[in-house]
């Protein structure tokens, strides 16, 4: 039976759907706003991570029905799914269930990073720029991932969200995809994987270009968890994010040479917004408050990586950290983003300053982590540790007792109604074995 936009949305709330591919942000918010596109990032903007191409491979109708639902909450004409012209197996099964209407198109990417970044994806598909410090809203277009929609497609068919489909990658003994419960803790995963190649590994939640280390293996992974890489300890890309901010201002102070590669690579700086790396490291190397938009531009800095991973990779300067900690300081002090610009218009040299993935891969000394890996279904675990804070909002409160027996889907945890949140669902069945105000254990 078709469902009214309401249905759709009250359904997406219930099942604690968040955006599967960024923070978390609650889906059922999304799916209010009134656009005339609605755009699937299917762009696995991380290199390395398969988990969107695996799960479209397996069920790209509910990929399409996903997109059609939120087509219809948003009363949006227009749908497409956006992925890599590599692509070539998702696109051949997305093109046997697109509807016949026409209302769903595919639209197809160069193999680029970061071609998944939300304001590169809206322009590459619709021309259009979003404003500085603006969202896909503005200029009509709300941007879904691939995991997302198809856990709206569940939702609205009474599933809510229990599972991640996961790539596990790097110096594991078995990379594999697999689709593991929400709360399946990163030592059970490096089992699933066979173990480790070597001990001196560091593990990452997500990519390489934005991924988090992971400080606790016996944490559980979030909704938002799409993959884990595995690397050495001394990798290039570990011991970058492992720079502290006094050694990256020290390291700033007596290296950056401004020779404005970080702002010519800058995946923002192209789309036309007024942010120079370059001019914030001069700023710290010669401790200058003024121009404060050297300092406040951190607010348009999307945390990608390219300058410190990509432009900076020789010198091994960090801009996006110094950033990082503009933004955070600029925050604890109630300043509100200040750059607004609307008439935005992309620098000329956009497309011949686009980052091919080959070419990060190398640089990074990632491409021997480059592998076909296979899809191996579902696997289960006996212990979960679901962690009720990682989606924006207010945490979710548990509703749960130590001891208590709850069984697959129950509802353990929720935000406050009138509060921006989430639902969390049991995803095993077992007893609650700990329980604290940001996490709950189910033990099988
Ligand atoms: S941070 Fe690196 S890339 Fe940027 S201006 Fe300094 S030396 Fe050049
Ligand atoms: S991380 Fe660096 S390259 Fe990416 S948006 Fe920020 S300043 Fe630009």
């Amino acid at each position: 039976m078709t469902k009214l936009p309401e249905q759709i949305i009250n359904a997406v709330r219930s099942a604690g759907v968040v955006g599967a591919g960024g923070a978390g942000f609650p889906t059922y918010v999304k799916l209010q706003a009134q656009v005339d596109i609605v755009i699937v990032n299917g762009a696995e903007c991380e290199p390395l991570l398969n988990s969107d191409c695996a799960m479209i491979l397996q069920h790209p109708d509910w990929l399409v029905e996903g997109l059609r639902l939120a087509m219809q909450t948003t009363g949006a004409k227009r749908g497409v799914i956006a992925l890599k012209e590599y692509y070539t197996d998702q696109i051949d099964a997305l093109k046997k269930v697109l509807p016949a209407d026409g209302a769903i198109k595919l639209h197809l990417l160069e193999n680029y990073y970061p071609a998944g970044d939300e304001f590169f994806i809206v322009y590459d598909v619709t021309g259009k720029i979003i404003p500085e410090g603006g969202i896909p809203l503005n200029v009509g277009a709300v941007v879904n991932n691939v995991a997302t929609l198809m856990q709206v497609y569940q939702a609205a068919n009474g599933k809510p969200v229990t599972e991640r489909t996961v790539t596990l990658v790097g110096e594991f003994n078995e990379p594999k995809v697999v689709t593991v419960p929400i709360g399946t803790t990163y030592a059970n995963l490096i089992k699933i994987a066979g173990g480790l190649t070597r001990d001196d590994v560091v593990l990452l939640d997500g990519g390489p270009m934005m991924g988090k280390i992971v400080d606790d293996w016996q944490e559980g992974i979030a909704k938002t968890t799409s993959g884990v890489l595995a690397l050495p300890s001394d990798h290039f890309v570990v011991t970058m994010r492992q720079q502290t901010l006094s050694q990256a201002i020290k390291r700033s102070k007596s290296a950056c040479c401004q020779c404005f590669r970080c702002s010519d690579l800058c995946p923002r700086n192209l789309l036309g917004h007024e942010i120079y790396p370059h001019l914030t490291m001069r700023s710290i190397d010669y401790n200058q408050a003024e121009p404060a938009k050297n300092i406040t531009s951190a607010f348009l800095c999307s945390q990608c990586g390219v300058c410190e991973l990509i432009a900076c990779d020789s010198m091994q300067l960090s801009p996006r950290k110094i950033y990082a900690a503009y933004r955070k300081e600029l925050v604890a002090r109630g300043v509100k983003n200040p750059h607004i610009r609307t008439n935005v218009v992309a620098n000329s040299e956009i497309d011949g300053r686009k980052i091919s993935t080959i070419t990060l891969l190398k640089k990074t000394d990632l491409a021997k982590y480059d592998i076909d890996i296979n899809y191996e279904g579902v696997k289960t675990v006996k212990k979960v540790k679901i962690s009720l804070h990682k989606h924006v909002g207010v945490p979710a409160i548990p509703n749960v007792v130590l001891g208590q027996k709850v069984r697959m889907c129950d509802i353990i945890a929720a935000s406050p109604d009138d509060k921006l949140g989430s639902v969390y669902h049991a995803s095993i069945e077992g007893k609650v074995t700990d329980i604290s105000e940001t996490l709950v254990e189910i033990t099988a």
